[in-house]
């Protein structure tokens, strides 16, 4: 069972769609999070859909 995140749910128009730590290689690499804000990172669970 693998955790996905569609980023266009929390970054319109990003059509990436990340699995399990690529999510924060991402955030990092395609938006410059290099850290991720708490209020942020609660989006990003809240987006993260069981497959
Ligand atoms: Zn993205």
């Amino acid at each position: 069972m693998a955790k996905v995140l569609r980023c266009g749910d929390l970054m319109p128009g990003c059509n990436f769609v990340a699995e399990g730590k690529d999510i924060a290689e991402h955030a990092k690499t395609a938006h410059g999070m290099t850290a991720i804000p708490p209020e942020i990172a609660k989006k990003v669970e809240a987006a993260i859909k069981d497959t």
